[in-house]
């Protein structure tokens, strides 16, 4: 085509995990909007405010266009081979030093599924280590962990297509028209043609305005709601005992359990009346079918995994799994975190969840690399962060993520990098950890390279190469191939689709995933060989792990409740025009929403005496920080609500650094806090 007529290249949205399709529109190089394609498989016509409007964040001032090192304390520009021998030589000191186990990568949600392949790769066949890990560990590790105990795979059930002609959906711990705001959409044209909402949250979310059913519950009493509804279903024989004795085991000690969660119980631990949770059982085990949808509600709590687990009794007691319009179904956060934990950028996984402590598998990759591999598992994300503070950890190389801002215990996590003997940040912007940083590599945005993202319903997609990268930014893939090469492990791919050709080679989920064969529409994974068409609803005759298994679970409390030096409860969250701390960097995106508005009750608002917009101070036991405060019934009286989207007023100095037993996920979703007025 002539440089000044539009080009238009379809690709995936690089916000959330709903993997909208649009068109990129270039003319003489350059991205100038997004129009939408009507094929895309997820969203047709549809997108939201961050997909239609977020693309300017690709030419923000924000944006790394060359290497820097840091001389005498600052960072300064540098030639790309000089930043990456330096990288290579201080990686090998150090592993020469120190061990392997002495450095620790974190990989990337926001990078294709072929990057991600190569960072596993690199950490563990280059580096010999396998702590690898990335912000799935922060947001929907329990939802690995826990569906894969239950039912053998730990990702949603069922297909975004359903979504529209479901009969019950049962939303807990998510916010959709918020932050997956075209599952929102689809959610809502079920309900014009007469589907039943029921909503789980302690926040009155948008949704739940439209709901039959809103169950307002105490935060981080998850455990007890689900146990009490089943209880109900148990008592009024509305379980499913056919399912049950076909395809599940454990229910007999399962049932002991729930008996300890009669409605009045749990009525009082909840703080939801015996009514609601009486309709909401008859409306979710009465009808033919019923899907379960939550997200990191559910997961960002210290029992992330029981929470997971509960869900998943819920949905086998009643028999809504392994059919259409039911199932669990986690709404994946970020565009690719489905797809990085299925690469194995995971301190335990190989790609395809395939186990590091497995001797066979190990052999499969030993023969597959020619290397030795380390047999025991690495580290996790938050543990990195004490690991240097003690200097068992040496050095990072943190790929696409900020965990300085998105980390709870920020001041912690900050402790931590600074106590590291190196730090190499490679991101697309300058972050807040680039800042700390002894080398920042510049990394391609989405726009400027090819490679695939895995969406929340396993659906793998392409993303196609649109634009050069700005200034001298390279894609991920090469940066990290460039490093390999220089420590004498040559990664000698000639094009990204063979990096893909490897791993369907290595990874049954994706054995038959080809570029050519994910087309327009993509593939929803299990992909078994190059003429499966892929899985739209899993589970459907036997569930991965043979039978479902019930497990039974018991509440308890959250890490730190409300007392009373900190009265108030923090629970955190999303707003529909941001997406994290990416989208700061869209001036398009920054008009809405512009600042924090930390959300108060107007009967705490009125004793304490704060006024609509008054600046407060907010503090925790680990940190402070300043807010504007807006007033609103849609939070219980004792709770604050805060996004985290915005640098100035960091959320996570006050989040609690306490975890999930099973997943070491972060209780983001409460701690005690108080306000003072400044
Ligand atoms: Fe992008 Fe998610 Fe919005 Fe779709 S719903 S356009 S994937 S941010």
């Amino acid at each position: 085509g002539r440089p000044w007529e539009i080009k238009k290249v379809q690709t995936t949205c690089p916000y959330c995990g709903t993997g909208c399709n649009f068109d990129l529109n270039v003319k003489n190089g350059k991205v100038i909007g997004v129009t939408s394609n009507l094929s895309a498989p997820v969203n047709g016509r549809a997108l939201c405010v961050k997909g239609r409007f977020g693309m300017d964040m690709i030419y923000n001032s924000n944006r790394l266009a060359t290497p820097l090192i840091r001389k005498d304390g600052v960072l300064v520009p540098a030639e790309w081979d000089e930043a990456l021998n330096l990288v290579a030589t201080k990686f090998r000191e150090i592993k020469e030093t120190h061990g392997a186990n002495a450095l620790a990568a974190l990989s990337s949600a926001h990078c294709t599924n072929e990057e991600n392949y190569l960072m596993q790769k690199f950490m563990r066949a280059v580096i010999g280590t396998n702590n690898i890990d990335h912000c799935a560990r922060v947001c929907h590790a329990p939802t690995v962990a826990g569906l894969a105990v239950s039912f053998g795979s730990g990702a949603a059930t069922n297909s975004f297509e359903e979504i529209p002609d479901a009969q019950v959906m049962f939303v807990i711990g998510a916010n959709p028209t918020e932050a997956h705001p075209v599952v929102g959409t689809k959610m809502k044209q079920a309900l014009a043609k007469g589907a039943k909402l029921i909503v789980v949250d302690p926040r009155q979310i948008e949704l739940a305005e439209c709901s039959d059913l809103y169950l307002r519950l105490r935060a981080g009493t998850d455990v007890a709601l689900i146990n009490g509804i089943m209880n109900i279903i148990l008592a009024n024989g509305w379980e499913d005992r056919k399912f049950i004795s076909e395809r599940t085991e454990g229910f007999a000690e399962f049932q002991d359990n729930i008996k300890n969660y009669p409605p009045d119980v749990v009525s009082r631990i909840t703080g939801v009346p015996e009514e609601q949770l009486v309709e909401a059982a008859r409306i979710y085990a009465t009808a033919d079918r019923a899907m379960i949808f939550y997200t990191l509600g559910i997961t960002e709590h210290t029992t992330g995994t029981d929470n997971v687990m509960s869900l998943a009794n819920l949905a086998m007691l009643t028999g809504n799994i392994g059919k259409k319009y039911s199932g669990v179904n986690p709404l994946r956060g970020q565009n690719n975190v489905q797809g990085s934990c299925d690469m194995g950028a995971l301190p335990g996984d190989y790609p395809g969840y395939q186990k590091v402590i497995n001797t066979e598998v190990r052999k499969k990759f030993e023969k597959a690399w020619g290397v030795t591999l380390d047999p025991d598992m690495g580290i996790m994300l938050p543990d990195m962060f004490a690991a240097a503070i003690s200097k068992k950890l040496r050095a990072m190389y943190v790929m696409g993520e900020d965990p300085v801002v998105t980390d709870a215990d920020a001041n912690h996590v900050r402790k931590g990098l600074e106590s590291l003997d190196f730090l190499v940040v490679q991101d697309i912007f300058m972050s807040e950890t680039a800042k700390m940083a002894d080398v920042v590599l510049p990394g391609a945005s989405f726009a400027e390279k090819t490679g695939t993202f895995t969406n929340a319903e396993r659906r793998i997609q392409m993303v196609n190469k649109a634009i050069e990268p700005i200034g001298n930014a390279k894609a991920d893939g090469e940066i990290i191939s460039e490093l390999a090469n220089r420590m004498g492990y040559p990664f000698s791919y000639d094009s990204v689709e063979e990096v893909m050709e490897e791993v369907a080679s290595l990874t049954p989920l994706y054995g038959g995933v080809t570029h050519q064969r994910l087309g327009t529409q993509g593939l929803q994974w299990p992909v078994p060989s190059v003429d499966h068409p892929g899985s739209k609803v899993l589970h459907q005759e036997s569930f991965t792990r043979g039978k479902g298994l019930f497990v039974s679970v018991a509440f308890q409390e959250a890490n730190e409740l409300p007392d009373e030096e900190y009265p108030f409860l923090l629970n955190t969250g999303r707003k529909l025009s941001h997406y994290n701390v990416f989208t700061q960097n869209s001036e398009a995106l920054g008009t809405y929403s512009p600042e924090e508005l930390a959300e108060i009750n107007p009967q705490d608002a009125c004793r304490l005496g704060i006024k609509e917009g008054e600046r407060v101070k907010l503090a925790s036991r680990r940190g402070a920080l300043e807010t504007k405060i807006t007033i609103t019934d849609r939070v219980p009286e004792g709770m604050v609500f805060m996004t985290f989207h915005y640098m100035d007023t960091p959320t996570n100095v006050l989040t609690n650094g306490a975890s999930d037993k099973v997943s070491k996920t972060y209780e983001y979703k409460a701690c005690g806090v108080q306000i003072s007025k400044i």
